[in-house]
């Protein structure tokens, strides 16, 4: 994954664009969407995150 797409990545919580986390799933009937926040945000809110992504800029440096 770019690092644009994780600029276009929204916060649920701030409407902000490069969140970490995922916070929840929608139901398939209720269109499956995932909803993604930071770290930061989710801790504030006592949520607990389903999955973290990667630091996507380091990546790639694993050889
Ligand atoms: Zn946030």
């Amino acid at each position: 994954m770019t690092p644009q797409a994780r600029l276009r990545r929204p916060c649920t919580y701030r409407l902000a664009p490069g969140a970490d986390t995922c916070v929840r799933t929608q139901r398939d009937e209720a269109g499956g969407a995932h909803i993604y926040a930071h770290q930061t945000c989710a801790e504030a809110r006592r949520v607990a995150p389903l999955y973290l992504f990667i630091d996507e800029s380091r990546a790639g440096e694993r050889t």
